[in-house]
């Protein structure tokens, strides 16, 4: 494992720590690395109607472009788990954060990478977003930007 990864699945996992999830009792952390070395972290973040929910990643995306950092993003550290227990499978992101992800990407005009563990983050994926999400649909296609990772 990559100096990289382990400090973005180390930073997912405390922010995990603070996932609100009363439903799912699945707690996600994320951890994105700005190309300054800077890092945003989100956890996931449930409601009541189950639909508005947001996933640990779309938070700390929308955190990053908050700061005006959405060009910037390099990598994406993700765990999760059920609380409680000790789950090692690595989880990775959902299609609709995938697709947020490739946003990042597009904008920023680079793949991503994408570490990717289960709650107690011994075992660590790594994962490029171009291999998560082929022949994205982004940002280039509507003409705002040039820049397909
Ligand atoms: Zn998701």
């Amino acid at each position: 494992m990559t100096d990289e990864a382990r400090t973005l699945i180390e930073a997912a996992r405390k922010a995990a720590q603070n996932a609100y999830a009363p439903y799912s009792n699945f707690a996600v952390g994320a951890a994105v690395l700005l190309s300054d070395g800077s890092i945003v972290t989100g956890a996931n973040f449930e409601n009541a109607s189950y639909g508005l929910s947001l996933c640990a990643e779309t938070v700390a995306l929308a955190s990053v472009s908050a700061q005006g950092r959405f060009a910037d993003v390099v990598a994406i550290g993700v765990i999760g788990g059920r609380i409680g227990h000790a789950d090692t499978d690595p989880i990775s992101p959902c299609g609709r954060c995938r697709q947020v992800i490739n946003e990042a990407a597009q904008v920023g005009g680079r793949d991503l990478s994408i570490y990717c563990s289960g709650a107690t983050g011994d075992e660590v994926a790594e994962h490029k977003l171009s291999e998560l999400l082929p022949h994205a649909f982004g940002p280039a296609d509507l003409g705002l930007t040039g820049n397909r990772p």
